[in-house]
């Protein structure tokens, strides 16, 4: 018998608690490693072709491909305006739920991303890039990881970058787009071989 279950699965600030570990996965993963995306929302279109690429690049061996129309996509990514499901606290910035087939494949996926000022300040739209890495990593079956500096840890703080990533230089500012620990993450359930990370955590 086939069941369809729609799963929450993210919450950019839900709390959490984990036991130290590296990357973790919801189990499932994509029935190919052709993932494609639509992208509701025009101000972010760039911020979601980044992100898509950013993965992409890690190495593993399932690529993001955009399509032209939501009823194409494997996962839809859109705006909403505040959180919509009851179990979603204020302050969570974006969340996607995932449609798993018989425990093991994903058949959807929804990202949904909260309205901030992509044209205000620098902080606030590499904000949204990071926004758009993590949720793209819930889309792909990563779990969040609270037990080392990872895109996938829960919560992201204004310039400084995800949560466990250490404490910026004076001056500096996260800049990266993935960690290593993502890309193993990506390697776990789809096969590849991490790219290596060589820009500086800061910059
Ligand atoms: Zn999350």
């Amino acid at each position: 018998m086939l069941l369809a279950l729609p799963v929450l699965v993210a919450g950019w600030l839900l709390a959490v608690a984990s036991p130290a570990a590296a990357y973790k996965l919801y189990g499932p993963l994509w029935r190919d490693d052709d993932i494609t995306y639509y992208n509701s929302y025009r101000p972010y279109d760039e911020f979601v072709d980044r992100g898509a690429q950013a993965w992409n690049a890690s190495g593993m061996n399932a690529r993001f491909r955009r399509v032209t129309s939501a009823s194409k996509a494997d996962v839809r990514i859109g705006l909403f305006s505040r959180p919509a499901l009851p179990r979603i606290p204020p302050g969570t910035v974006g969340y996607t739920t995932l449609t798993i087939l018989d425990k093991r494949v994903f058949v959807a996926g929804k990202v949904s991303l909260t309205l901030l000022t992509p044209d205000g300040v620098k902080e606030d739209r590499a904000m949204l890039q990071l926004i758009v890495n993590h949720e793209l990593g819930h889309a792909i079956g990563l779990d969040h990881d609270q037990g080392t500096c990872a895109l996938m840890n829960v919560q992201v703080r204004r310039g400084a970058g995800p949560e466990k990533c250490g404490t910026p230089p004076r001056g500096k500012r996260y800049c990266r787009m993935l960690e290593l620990d993502d890309e193993r993450g990506a390697m776990a359930l789809y096969g590849g071989t991490p790219a290596p990370v060589t820009t500086p955590r800061f910059c």
